[in-house]
């Protein structure tokens, strides 16, 4: 369904992805993980389009996205969560899901006037998630957890077909990441939504994912099933600094 072939960016000397090629098959989880610096989220950032590859393709369902704009990107059904929550804290949470899903550029914005189907719709998302008693709080409330069940639900309101997470359980305690992990499976299973997934929690991904893709420097060093990854010495090589 994804297909990312030979993707490079390049800051200066710096090499963040420098030739990456993997692929997400349709109806799969599957996990990007690497060491710190890896280029998983520059990677992420590339296939949504927030910087500009500096060469490389990616492809969505046979056709080429990558000199799509972002707003495009997203018509075409692949939405991403961002590491760091995108929340507009003088919204409520049911604002905050409108405005995050309109606009690529969402700083600075107005409150938004949502129409009935829009309420309806992220309110229907927002009970998927378990969280309409949230609707009408304000963002600067919300915890930590919140925040990111928050910005699962902006990113559903696109009806993607394929969402791209970045660190979905990044710092949350061990009850939210379950409910985390519950939902990404319920979007996977119930829904049919195709998952591109970083994360650091190595029992998430073991859990979760039907394939993993590991980079390291900028590169894929290694590509499969979770139990063949867990395994494979470049893998373990990586993580310990030896690459
Ligand atoms: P982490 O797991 O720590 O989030 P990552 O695998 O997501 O790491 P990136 O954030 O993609 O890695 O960074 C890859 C490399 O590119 C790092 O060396 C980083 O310092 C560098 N880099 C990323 N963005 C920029 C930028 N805007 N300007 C310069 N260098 C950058």
């Amino acid at each position: 369904m994804l297909e990312v072939k030979n993707l490079c960016k390049h800051y200066g000397g710096i090499k963040a992805v420098d030739g990456a090629t993997f692929a997400v098959e349709r109806g799969s989880i599957t996990a990007l993980i690497g060491p710190n610096g890896a280029g998983k989220t520059t990677a992420f950032n590339c296939i949504s389009r927030t910087v500009t590859p500096t060469s490389g393709e990616v492809w969505l369902d046979g056709e080429r996205i990558d000199q799509l704009r972002p707003h495009k990107i997203t018509a075409k059904g692949l939405s991403r969560t961002f590491q760091i929550s995108r929340n507009l804290s003088d919204m409520t949470v049911i604002e905050n899901v409108i405005v995050q899903s309109r606009v690529e550029g969402i700083r600075g914005l107005l409150r938004p006037a949502m129409s009935a189907e829009e309420r309806d719709k992220a309110m229907a998302i927002l009970d998927f998630l378990g969280i309409t008693r949230i609707a009408y709080e304000d963002g600067h409330n919300l915890s930590y957890g919140q925040k990111k069940l928050m910005d699962l639900a902006a990113l559903l309101m696109s009806d993607p077909k394929i969402i791209l997470l970045d660190e979905p359980a990044g710092g949350v305690n061990p009850t939210l990441m379950e409910e985390i992990i519950g939902h990404i499976r319920a979007l996977n299973e119930k829904k049919g939504l195709t998952v591109l997934i970083v994360e650091h929690n190595m029992e998430l991904i073991m859990r979760l994912s039907h394939r993993v893709v590991v980079m390291a420097q900028g590169r894929v060093i290694c590509d499969g099933p979770p139990e063949m990854v867990r395994k494979d010495p470049q893998v373990l090589d990586a993580y310990l600094g030896g690459v």
